[in-house]
């Protein structure tokens, strides 16, 4: 599982500053739950080879008793809640106030590990900077500058310093599709897991899920074994309300790192949102490979079916390697062939490419379209080679490498794809220059 770090602070003292600088992404998940009151960040960082994620909540005002800045402080003390650690920014340039004592008090209170930061300390002198601070209790506080990055690694370096790194061959032992079922909330989660286990789901029940756990479920079909890793949890017929409590995107995110197949569920009788596309993005970029249940297929006149896949079409086009399903959770229709292309993703997933045959390939590909000239020289290509799995990664060897355009590297990928039959994957590929 992957550290999860959350920014708590009052607001304006820096958080997504330093997110940004963390996240170095543009497009990182944003929620948009009914119900969620200022926009939390979601995004992956890493330091050195420690990949982590991070979780800006926008701000703490601890003084409200009730009202929207209460609601705010009850969504903050979740994310806190799901979180490994907390960094609990600071201002070293308007100093120690009332409201950060207030919330150091509340952090104390939730037993949590805090690290103290002091943002805007650039030009500073540290222990000038820092002296306050000391009398909120919370150990040592660290001097940093989002805006400028100083110290920034470092204090990221200690906030992981207890987790392991991760093991130098990280690959996917597993021998089994091990499913991820995600998507927003209501868009009929529940009801697939429901669908696709029958009779088993039975045994999930007695298994409570903690906000942050999701509960993993092993099954067998036509001979073949299978986990889910149901997102969604345990929950009464008809209870819309507790769709959203239990919802937790760090729990979706979670899941999404620790499958090798996602199955992202939308709901065809509604919008593709903002979550929807950010969830399979953040799918893309952890590499995994993916299934697209397309859900509430049942009850659509044409015309809205015809709506609803041109907007799949348009918001999630980038989604193009993996299979769309349009299917009926409530009736079971269509369920029996998202576990089919659930299948069909994993074995593209674990693929073994031989070198051979890869090296083979890349020249195929390179006859019929030779990679752009740079300014100095041709790129030269000489074999390819596989450096993983899930996602498969592709290594392709040769010189002057690095000036190879996204273009070519994609048309690349698309040869990949088609030769090996690598459906419901993403597909990496690394160039590697000798000189
Ligand atoms: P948030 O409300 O806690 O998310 O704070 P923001 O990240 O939006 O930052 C609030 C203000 O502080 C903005 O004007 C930032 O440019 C500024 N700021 C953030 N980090 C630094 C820093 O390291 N040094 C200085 N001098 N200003 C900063
Ligand atoms: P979750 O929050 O994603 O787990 O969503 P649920 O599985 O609890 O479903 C939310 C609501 O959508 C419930 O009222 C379901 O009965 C309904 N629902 C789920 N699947 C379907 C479907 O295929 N068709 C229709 N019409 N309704 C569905």
């Amino acid at each position: 599982m992957l550290p999860t770090l959350v920014l708590v602070g009052r607001p304006n003292v820096g958080k997504s500053t330093l997110f940004n600088r963390l996240t170095r992404s543009r497009d990182a998940l944003v929620a948009d739950l009914p119900g969620l009151t200022r926009d939390r960040h979601y995004g992956r960082g890493r330091v050195g080879s420690k990949p982590y994620l991070v979780v800006d909540t926008g701000g703490l005002e601890p003084v409200a008793k009730d009202g929207i800045l209460h609601e705010m402080a009850r969504q903050t003390r979740q994310a806190v809640d799901e979180a490994d650690l907390v960094l609990f920014l600071v201002d070293g340039r308007a100093g120690l106030t009332p409201q950060d004592r207030i919330i150091a008090q509340q952090l104390r209170k939730t037993g949590r590990t805090v690290l103290l930061v002091v943002n805007k300390a650039e030009g500073m002198q540290q222990a000038r900077v820092t002296a306050e601070f000391h009398e909120l209790g919370l150990g040592t506080p660290l001097p940093i500058s989002s805006a400028h990055g100083d110290n920034v690694e470092e204090v990221i370096e200690i906030a992981l310093e207890e987790f392991p790194e991760p093991s130098e061959d990280a690959e996917d032992k597993s021998d089994h599709p091990k499913l991820a079922i995600v998507g927003r909330p209501n868009v009929g989660k529940s009801t697939l897991v429901n669908s696709i286990l029958g009779e088993e789901r039975v045994i999930a029940f007695d298994q409570p899920g903690t906000t942050r756990d999701s509960i993993y479920i092993d099954f067998e079909r036509e001979g073949r074994q299978y986990t889910i890793i149901d997102t969604a949890g345990v929950r009464r017929r008809g209870k819309i309300d507790e769709a959203v409590e239990k919802f937790s995107v760090i729990k979706t995110l979670q899941a999404i790192e620790d499958a090798n197949v996602v199955v992202l569920v939308v709901d065809a009788s509604d919008q593709i949102t903002e979550q929807d596309a950010h969830m399979a993005d953040f799918v893309l970029q952890a590499g995994r490979a993916l299934v697209l249940a397309v859900n509430k297929w049942d009850g659509l006149d044409n015309y809205q079916r015809d709506t609803a896949k041109r907007d799949i079409e348009r918001k999630l086009h980038f989604l193009g390697f993996a299979k769309h399903h349009f299917i009926s959770a409530l009736n079971g229709t269509g369920v029996g062939t998202v576990l089919k292309s659930v299948n069909e993703a994993y074995a593209a997933a674990m693929a073994k490419l031989p070198t051979p045959k890869l090296t083979r390939v890349l020249q195929m590909a390179i006859e019929k379209q030779q990679p752009p000239r740079s300014s100095v020289s041709r790129p030269k290509m000489r074999y390819a080679h596989q450096g993983g799995s899930n996602p498969p990664l592709i290594i392709v060897h040769g010189s002057g490498l690095d000036k190879v355009p996204d273009s070519y590297s994609r048309y690349l990928e698309r040869v990949f794809m088609e030769a090996f039959s690598l459906q419901g994957t993403p597909l990496r590929i690394q160039f590697n220059s000798s000189k």
